[in-house]
């Protein structure tokens, strides 16, 4: 039998009302939240991979500019997803969850093949996390309610991506073994 988590990239502060916001971010929000609920109440673990940045450090800030700086409200996880009781936080540095992080011992541990990537933004962070997943032999799966970017076609077009090079499934949330109406 499958073993899965969700992992929930890149949905604080500063990407949802802070300092490099898109408003495209908030149609996941809420499947996100969604997801999450259904999947702590089929013991599915839930996991946050959140940028935490250093400034004058982080070579992110020469593309992006400041942003989800460590330990301010930037970098907190917004409160319509708060992370519960059980659920892991994994502060990252680079686009990927995986780089540098626990991320993959956790899942190991875990005994988790199959991750199910949800967040901001499609084409950026979940794509990188998608290839260190695929690169550690972890089967992808990303509901498509629960990201975006900041245009459809880069959303489509990462997704695509995602689908033909990890071999990742797309699908509705809804279609999620441990979904339940
Ligand atoms: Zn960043």
């Amino acid at each position: 039998m499958k073993k899965y988590a969700v992992i929930v990239v890149d949905m604080v502060n500063d990407f949802v009302t802070g300092v490099i916001a898109h408003p495209r971010i908030q149609r996941i929000i809420e499947p996100i939240r969604e997801l999450c609920e259904k999947a702590r109440a089929a013991g599915v673990p839930v996991f946050y991979a959140n940028d935490s940045h250093l400034p004058e450090i982080d070579k992110e800030f020469k593309v992006w500019g400041p942003h989800a700086v460590t330990g301010t409200w930037g970098a907190e996880v917004i409160d319509s997803l708060k992370p519960q009781p059980g659920d892991i936080i994994i502060p990252k540095k680079t686009y990927s969850g995986f780089f540098q992080t626990p991320l993959e011992l956790n899942l190991r541990e875990l005994g988790v093949d199959t991750v199910i990537i949800t967040g901001w933004q499609a084409d950026c962070c979940c794509r990188h996390t998608s290839a260190d997943a695929f690169f550690r032999g972890f089967d992808i799966i990303v509901p498509r309610e629960t990201t975006d970017t900041l245009t459809q076609e880069d959303c489509d077009r990462g997704l695509e991506y995602i689908k033909n090079i990890y071999g990742g499934t797309i699908c509705s949330m809804k279609d999620l073994p441990f979904w339940t109406e």
